[in-house]
């Protein structure tokens, strides 16, 4: 077969690639604890910046902003590491413009960690007349119809520019459902553009900068679990699962989860790309994942939708409209100093503050609840605080299976 061919093909090279390296010693990713009854892990990630607590949630902050959230109310939210988005800032304002302004940390204001993604969703989501070959993408941008290209080079390059202290591979971004030919494609493409990142930061020798790998194949168990091992044998200083949340049922995306992460290695971060809702995130702790990032938190929050511990409340319902009840009663930010009266009213008179004091408490919700999970783990009862968020929502419980601690 020659999807099987090209595979063995990849497999032979990268183990002649595969070299032992050490990450810069600036970065240390330190597993202080995995939860009794799950695969739920306690860490904590060293970087230039200063270190973040895992599990760890990062705001998207896609243009250099969280919309309508400035650089302090962030920080206030807990963020501790945020991500940005390369296509973005490649297109507006150039990655030159960033490093002449400094370089992101000091153009965002931002002086904690900052991870950035490698323009490869985005080009395949938003460019146009998108045209892949193993070379690169070429497309046009979704802003002004120029003509572009993406490179697994200039992806890294673009990034060293940016100088973000996390950096990821290219990889070829499939929508799901695909036929297994064509995910099977993309993932090993994925493979080969991963080793050549790699080549490309290590010719760089950056010591502030590490470069995690992305670990594709559809909802296929067998595929997932090949590509991990490819990019296992290259070394990279951790691991992202891309590709999922995607539009597939929340059990397959778990199901994937458990087919991958016991490939991983246990001492190196586990990032879930793009995902998610609030019990998303719990049970991929619960299955071994360290690092999330996920637009909703301030993309319903300007649309009036919050997050509480009984589950979401949209803000523009009728019912709202004497209550005099704050968000949450325990909940530090500054939208809890108004009554859901106030604060539905906002958004009813289409006053600005309103979606800004909704993002601000959505991103403070997700946060405290990677309080409460690490806190948990710690304890132990990881499971238990599940339990009752869950029960809290109203949303049932996935099973999980057990066996997934990692190797
Ligand atoms: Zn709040």
């Amino acid at each position: 077969m020659q999807t099987e061919s090209g595979k063995w093909k990849v497999e032979s090279r990268l183990t002649k690639a595969s070299v032992c390296r050490s990450p810069p010693s600036a970065f240390r990713f330190d597993l202080k604890h995995t939860d009794a009854g799950s695969a739920a892990r306690r860490s904590t990630l060293h970087t230039p910046h200063g270190s973040v607590e895992m599990p760890a949630f990062m705001p998207v902050c896609t243009l250099g902003t969280v919309k309508g959230v400035d650089i302090g109310r962030l920080g206030e939210t807990g963020a501790q590491m945020v991500l940005s988005n390369t296509y973005h800032l490649a297109l507006r304002p150039g990655e030159e413009t960033v490093a002449a302004l400094g370089g992101l940390h000091k153009f965002m204001g931002w002086s904690d960690p900052i991870l950035t993604d490698s323009g490869g969703f985005q080009v395949f989501s938003l460019a146009q007349r998108t045209k892949i070959d193993e070379q690169g993408v070429t497309f046009r941008s979704h802003i002004d119809g120029t003509l572009l290209e993406l490179s697994p080079e200039r992806s890294v390059s673009i990034q060293a520019a940016l100088a973000s202290d996390i950096a990821m591979v290219l990889d070829h971004v499939i929508g799901l459902p695909n036929s297994p030919e064509a995910v099977a494609e993309a993932t090993w493409r994925s493979v080969r553009w991963a080793e050549r990142c790699l080549k490309a930061q290590m010719a760089s020798s950056r010591e502030d900068q590490i470069l995690l790998a992305i670990v594709q194949g559809g909802l296929d168990p067998d595929l997932r679990r090949q590509c991990a091992k490819a990019l296992v044998a290259l070394d990279f200083p951790g691991y992202a699962i891309g590709g999922l949340s995607v539009g597939e049922e929340p059990a397959d995306m778990y199901r994937t989860l458990e087919a991958t992460v016991p490939e991983l290695p246990v001492d190196r971060p586990r990032y879930l790309m793009g995902v998610g809702r609030p019990e998303d995130l719990l049970e991929s702790i619960a299955r071994g994942i360290d690092m999330f990032d996920c637009v909703m938190p301030t993309r319903n929050g300007r649309n009036a939708l919050v997050y509480t511990d009984q589950g979401p409340l949209r803000l523009r319902n009728a019912a709202h409209e004497v209550n005099n009840r704050p968000l949450e009663e325990n909940c530090p930010c500054p939208a809890c100093r108004h009554s859901r009266g106030y604060l539905r009213h906002l958004f009813q008179a289409k006053e600005m503050l309103g979606p800004i004091l909704a993002s601000i408490h959505n991103l403070t919700y997700y946060q405290r609840l990677m309080l409460g999970a690490r806190e948990a783990i710690v304890a132990d009862r990881f499971d238990e605080f599940r339990q009752e968020k869950l029960c809290g929502w109203g949303v049932g419980r996935m099973q999980s299976r057990s066996g997934t601690q990692g190797k």
